[in-house]
């Protein structure tokens, strides 16, 4: 019996479902019950009253968020050390500082933070609804972390001040790509259209025709008339937008940017998670009733 089948086996033998984020390999997004961003997934956790185990392939913060959501089943990481570096640049002390800073101000925090970290804020956002988020808040200054490119991003587009916490919080593989990177592929492609997501640098974004999340970009590059699109986000979205498009042309904005933490997770290292529910995620109730009510309120938003 190949990998693959033996996966689907466990897959029944445990009522799991495995969920992949839109950056994993080609072969874990095939073998999953759905792809999808963080919000998407979220959402989907949460729709499967019925699975008893999640098995999460992606980064630790997004497995701690799904085990909170869903504190009956068993959320489990193919790879432990598949950690968001991200995540890891917002320390309580940070957030403690700019609330006796800005004490007026509630804290927004990106879902890609650690659990501990979201049980300080008042809601949380994903890169796909952060300006909904902003919006929705009857306040004029925001404190928001740990992406500065995303809040820079935000601000542009609510007119609100955004105050990043930590200053500089940013994602090592999306801070790869360069507007010149994108300028060279202008010239060599010139009937194509850029997309990149707003964690880029504010210059990269400046060179794009549309920015948004992983899911608004598979929405973009179905609804656009444009063959060709120069995408600037980790390298896994392309295997769904050629899967999603088989007749337009994907070209990535800088070869390299392929985030490891992501990649850690392999077929082989799901199998193992799975057969032997290894890499249980679980996040301490006290903890966990605090960011729930931070995740809850951002899930409530649009439905
Ligand atoms: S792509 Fe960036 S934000 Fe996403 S897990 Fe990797 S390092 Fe973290």
């Amino acid at each position: 019996m190949s990998l693959i089948d033996e996966i689907r086996r466990l897959k029944k033998e445990r009522n799991a479902i495995i969920l992949a984020h839109n950056y994993q390999r080609p072969e874990i997004q095939d073998v999953a019950d759905y792809v999808g961003d963080s919000i998407e997934l979220s959402r989907k956790a949460m729709d499967e009253k019925d699975a008893e185990t999640i098995v999460f392939a992606a980064v630790d913060f997004m497995a701690e968020s799904a085990a909170i959501l869903n504190p009956d089943k068993r959320v489990l990481l193919p790879t432990l050390g598949a950690r968001c570096p991200m995540a890891q640049m917002l320390t309580i002390d940070e957030i403690k500082r700019a609330k006796t800073a800005h004490p007026q101000a509630p804290l927004v925090l990106y879902v890609n933070t650690l659990a501990s970290a979201k049980a300080y804020c008042d809601i949380c956002c994903t890169s796909a609804n952060a300006v909904e988020v902003i919006e929705s808040l009857d306040a004029e200054t925001v404190l928001f972390g740990p992406d500065r490119n995303l809040a820079e991003f935000v601000q542009r587009k609510t007119g609100k001040t955004i105050i990043p916490i930590p200053e500089w919080g940013f994602c090592p593989t999306h801070l790869l790509f360069q507007p010149e990177d994108v300028q060279i592929l202008k010239i060599q492609y010139p009937d194509a259209v850029v997309m990149v997501h707003p964690e880029c640098s504010t210059e990269t974004q400046k060179a794009a025709d549309f920015i948004g999340s992983t899911s608004q970009m598979c929405r973009y590059a179905r609804e656009t008339q444009a063959k060709t699109l120069i995408v600037g986000t980790e390298e896994g979205l392309l295997h769904r937008l050629r899967k999603d498009n088989p007749t337009k042309t994907f070209v990535l904005a800088y070869e390299g940017a392929i985030c490891p933490n992501m990649k850690s997770n392999t077929l082989d290292r799901l199998y193992k998670s799975l057969k032997e529910e290894k890499n249980l995620i679980t996040v301490p109730e006290p903890v966990a009733k605090q960011a729930r009510k931070a995740l809850e309120r951002m899930l409530e938003l649009k439905k």
